[in-house]
């Protein structure tokens, strides 16, 4: 059976681990058979406690661009110099391998019995859509297998030392988002993404809320696909609105990160795998996300000292 196969394979004896690629570098592979969810819980602390810094990034509603805010978030976060891993626990729409060029790649296993991250301009970046055989395939799990795979994703991928586990939630606050929070345990803050118009805010009103009955830190709301200049005549376009998220920010008293341009460049440059705060890190689109990235980076500061672990990045501003 593929190691692919395993990872969401129901054990068929009740007693029996089902992560068993991850028994050899578990150092409580007795107890484990005793009590399998303890177990679980155990290795994704493991991994947990080698991360300075896990952010969620979340969203009410889908398509409001939470996983090219993720993506670009994490570009910037690592042009600063940091070791940064981008988690994709969207299992339905598992976008980030496509936004970082990395579509069609497939997870390996370690020797460790651990699940090797896929590398992408210096980042880790593991995903459901590394799973798929085919990215046409839809995903229809019952929760149990859901989550198993986030488990797997939190515990059985060998993070390593990171300062950044940018996690991008699937939309909503559902079974996912809970089970995500719940074994991560101590979330540092959360980046609540939405675009600007009154339905989208309804459902950004209701993340802030989630955020605060989970008890999340929350870092603050962006507004993504805010206005656009028309690149043929120049002209701005409110096509979603302008200024509600700012709004909703005041209104609901969190903080307000900015707003990011409707910007075609960035339609083109995630479909090209080519994430647009690295390849155009200059342009104004660019700044927003910079901007963005400074800000958590800030409040991730002020929480407790960061050690920067990654000096050398390769694509490190000058
Ligand atoms: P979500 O993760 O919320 O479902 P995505 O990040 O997948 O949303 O974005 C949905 C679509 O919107 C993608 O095609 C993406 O390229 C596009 N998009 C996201 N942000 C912007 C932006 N600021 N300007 C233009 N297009 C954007």
């Amino acid at each position: 059976m593929s190691p692919e196969l395993k990872m969401y394979q129901p054990s068929t004896q009740s007693d029996a681990c089902t992560y068993m690629w991850a028994c050899a570098i578990c150092d409580e592979n007795e107890t484990c058979q005793k009590d399998k969810e303890g177990h679980s819980r155990w290795l994704v602390a493991k991994r947990m406690e080698r991360i300075d810094y896990k952010i969620l990034v979340m969203s009410n509603k889908g398509g409001v661009g939470k996983s090219t805010v993720s993506t670009n978030l994490a570009v910037s976060l690592a042009l600063k110099g940091y070791e940064v891993g981008i988690c994709d626990m969207d299992i339905h729409g598992p976008n980030i391998p496509k936004m970082v060029g990395a579509e069609g790649q497939r997870l390996k296993i370690s020797t460790g019995g651990g699940i090797i991250p896929h590398q992408a301009y210096n980042m880790k970046i593991a995903s459901m859509s590394f799973l798929l055989q085919n990215s046409d395939d839809p995903i229809i799990w019952r929760d149990a297998y859901k989550f198993e795979f986030i488990n797997q994703l939190l515990g059985g991928v060998e993070w390593q030392d990171l300062n950044f586990l940018i996690v991008d939630l699937p939309p909503g606050t559902g079974n996912e988002s809970v089970t995500t929070i719940d074994l991560i345990g101590e979330v540092t803050g959360c980046v609540i993404v939405s675009t600007p118009q009154e339905v989208a805010l309804l459902d950004a009103r209701k993340s802030v809320t989630f955020a605060r009955d989970s008890e999340l830190p929350i870092i603050g709301i962006v507004e993504n696909m805010s206005g656009l200049d028309c690149p043929h005549c120049h002209e701005h376009i409110e096509v979603f609105r302008m200024g509600g998220g700012e709004a909703s920010a005041h209104d609901m008293q969190v903080p307000f990160l900015g707003r990011i341009p409707l910007d075609p460049e960035v339609v083109r440059q995630s479909d090209y795998g080519e994430p647009y705060a690295l390849f155009h890190s200059d342009l104004p689109t660019a700044d927003a996300y910079h901007n963005i990235a400074n800000q958590v980076d800030d409040f991730c500061k002020k929480k407790g000292s960061l050690v920067q672990i990654a000096t050398k990045s390769p694509f490190k501003k000058k």
